[in-house]
């Protein structure tokens, strides 16, 4: 089960009140009370506190890896694998 939705930081709507900190790390992880489909579109918080837009199509276990998601959000949803039996 899904835990965290994608959101999306978006620069063109939030860079008024936000310069650049939103720029350079595009992806989040929103945790989700519902599953992600559902919140498709909502304006969500972040895991790291940034205020995104839920992309409800993406998966965060997959976004997660990659370069461009946030990093602080990333450390926060790192699943606890490495004390696993
Ligand atoms: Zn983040």
């Amino acid at each position: 089960m899904d835990s965290y939705a994608v959101g999306y930081a978006r620069p063109d709507r939030w860079s008024r009140s936000r310069p650049e900190d939103t720029v350079s790390s595009s992806w989040h992880a929103v945790e989700a009370h519902r599953p992600p489909a559902e919140l498709d579109g909502e304006v969500e918080l972040a895991a790291c506190g940034a205020i995104v837009q839920v992309w409800g199509a993406h998966r965060w276990d997959r976004v997660g890896a990659r370069e461009t998601a946030c990093a602080e959000c990333k450390q926060l949803t790192r699943p606890q694998l490495s004390h696993a039996s």
